[in-house]
């Protein structure tokens, strides 16, 4: 889903709401990501405000089962619409406050916002790590076997990535 620029400037207070429903492109997810996002514009910036809550399937880093976490972000981004010149844009007086370390997107040769790659983002770098089933997890010895061995023989490094399915399914 992309959103354009010009649609959020022509919103009412230059304010564009999204409700995402949807599914998420190489994102893994158990149903849809279901995200409530405001979309402003402050002269040449545009900050994206909201929520973003996410059944992420991931695998456990522990007993390399499969499992799904809920994921819940609260989104606070700032586009600019060009490049960032920290000098000029610091203090020209825009309604936005832009802090040292705050992350500024650059949007150039472009009009639009991709919110699928805003909620991409958002979600992956709030993936726990490290990423574990369940707090008590203590991995499986037999597959931790494997994994310990792996560096002596490249041959069983094809367990590494290897996804376990229960029995029986
Ligand atoms: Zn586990």
């Amino acid at each position: 889903m992309k959103i354009s620029i010009d649609d959020i400037k022509n919103a009412k207070d230059q304010s564009l709401k999204i409700n995402f429903d949807n599914e998420v492109k190489n994102l893994s997810t158990d149903g849809n990501v279901v995200a409530e996002l405001i979309f402003k514009a402050y002269g040449k910036f545009i900050n994206a405000k909201g929520k973003i809550v996410a059944n992420v399937k991931l695998v456990c880093d522990r007993c390399l089962k499969d499992f799904t976490n809920k994921i819940e972000v609260d989104v606070d981004e700032t586009y600019i619409l060009g490049r960032l010149i920290p000098s000029e844009d610091a203090h020209s007086g825009q309604e936005i406050e832009l802090k040292d370390g705050d992350f500024v997107t650059e949007l150039t040769d472009t009009n639009e916002i991709d919110v699928d790659d805003l909620i991409y983002q958002s979600v992956t770098l709030n993936i726990p790590n490290p990423c574990v089933c369940d707090i008590n997890c203590v991995g499986d010895p037999e597959i931790e076997k494997y994994i310990k061995k792996e560096i002596s023989d490249p041959r069983l490094e094809v367990f590494k990535n290897l996804k376990i399915k229960k029995e029986g399914k």
